[in-house]
């Protein structure tokens, strides 16, 4: 006879992925890091994070796509909770519950969404009292996506994509992600990136106005038309058959597709919810996309809410 689950009362969050409408690279930094300039959405494909107090610091993590997520102190989201103890300076072990919907090493972000909620999850927990933006700084040190999935929505990203400016947008932007069987490591697709580009010199990079400009009216055919990723051509490079479901996705009426951050998912944009279930379909049946995911965005991160967890 197994017996029942101890139910202990912690706190929830939900955190959504993102995907990169526009990634600019411009040239490696002294501290390695490339200057980016990012126009980053956040999509309703969520992992759930809960923490509670225990004994000991844990984590367990389930969920669809929990394979080969590391449960132990390399975890994101146990290095997020032991950095805002050392920077509150408490001692208060928790335990993080980790479920995980969200593609690993896909170039949606997924560890750093699992920081980002385990920072806000403990933050409530230990009943802190952080500005915004030294929880922002925080997350910046553990990643440089994490301080924008402390709220998700739409945002600017500069620096290394850490300093981020929420952006004004209309409407709702539907997707179809393609996953990939396999992951890419992000610094990985960096190094093909500087590879592919050799010696020739790199600008800063800028983001697009004409983006901004289509997002602010919610034109999703003019967002399309501004997308772009410096980094597809890497990621195409070490996964060339990506280039054929990207083609397929086109022909299937996508709107624009392209490499989601460093990928191997790809992301496409869709007319509107109809077209997005008929092109996840058509990925499907096709046999084109190993697996396909639908979601919308801009999408929030949270409630982060008190709750009985396991
Ligand atoms: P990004 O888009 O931020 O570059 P990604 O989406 O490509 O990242 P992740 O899903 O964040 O990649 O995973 C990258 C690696 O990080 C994984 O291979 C895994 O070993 C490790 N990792 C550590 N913590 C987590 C976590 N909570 N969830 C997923 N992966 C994690």
């Amino acid at each position: 006879m197994t017996s029942a689950p101890q139910l202990h009362t912690g706190v929830c969050v939900r955190v959504p992925a993102k995907v990169n409408l526009e990634l600019r690279v411009g040239p490696p930094r002294p501290d390695g890091f490339h200057s980016l300039a990012t126009v980053y959405q956040a999509v309703s494909l969520f992992d759930t994070i809960e923490v509670s107090a225990d004994r000991d610091w844990g984590i367990e993590v389930v969920g669809r796509t929990a394979a080969g997520v590391p449960a132990d102190e390399s975890n994101l989201a146990l290095r997020a909770a032991h950095a805002l103890a050392d920077a509150a300076g408490i001692d208060r072990p928790v335990r993080i519950r980790v479920t995980k919907e969200i593609p690993v090493a896909g170039g949606m972000a997924g560890g750093s969404a699992d920081a980002a909620g385990a920072l806000l999850a403990c933050h409530r927990l230990w009943g802190l009292d952080l500005s915004p933006a030294e929880l922002a700084a925080i997350a910046a040190g553990l990643g440089s996506d994490i301080p924008f999935l402390l709220a998700g929505g739409t945002a600017l990203g500069g620096g290394r994509g850490e300093r981020v400016v929420p952006t004004a947008t209309r409407g709702t932007y539907h997707w179809v992600f393609a996953l990939s069987d396999e992951g890419l490591s992000t610094p990985a697709v960096y190094a093909e990136c500087d590879r592919l580009r050799g010696a020739a010199p790199v600008p800063q990079p800028e983001p697009s106005a004409d983006l901004l400009a289509a997002l602010s009216f919610g034109n999703a055919e003019a967002v399309a038309d501004g997308m772009g990723n410096d980094l597809q051509e890497a990621a195409l490079s070490m996964q060339p058959a990506l280039a054929g479901v990207l083609e397929a996705g086109l022909s299937f009426g996508a709107l624009a597709g392209i490499v989601s951050g460093s990928g191997p998912t790809l992301a496409f944009l869709c007319r509107d919810a109809e077209s997005a279930i008929d092109l996840a379909v058509s990925l499907t049946a096709s046999g084109a996309a190993a697996d396909v995911r639908k979601a919308h965005g801009p999408a929030a991160v949270g409630p982060v809410e008190v709750a009985t967890c396991r």
